[in-house]
């Protein structure tokens, strides 16, 4: 993932993520596993790490805590309110080609 930007409504995250070691930066323990996967994924990749208010997250912070909430195995739900893919969605075919392994995904919307 080049030139890509992750958007955060957690001033802690954001906070050890833009430091130059984001682990030993954390100071709580719980997320630097998190930290860890995602600062290997994205070594030397040009990736940006930016706080937003979380009022401009409230569909990330709403979808999270429905996460939290969603037994593990549950089936996904998806939608499609795009015009153009009345006869065909590539979402949804994207959704069904591909192999997510151990992650499930609870809501996908195509708009
Ligand atoms: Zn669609």
């Amino acid at each position: 993932m080049a030139n890509t930007v992750f958007l955060s409504d957690s001033q802690l995250l954001i906070t050890a993520l833009n430091n130059e070691d984001p682990i030993q930066a954390s100071p709580d323990y719980r997320i630097r596993p998190h930290l860890s996967q995602i600062t290997t994924a994205n070594k030397n990749k040009g990736v940006h790490y930016i706080k937003i208010p979380r009022t401009h997250n409230s569909q990330a912070h709403r979808l999270a805590r429905q996460a939290l909430n969603t037994p593990p195995n549950s089936s996904c739900l998806y939608s499609c309110f795009y015009l153009g893919h009345s006869s065909q969605c590539p979402v949804h075919h994207a959704l069904q080609s591909f192999q997510w392994g151990p992650i499930s995904l609870i809501s996908v919307i195509c708009v």
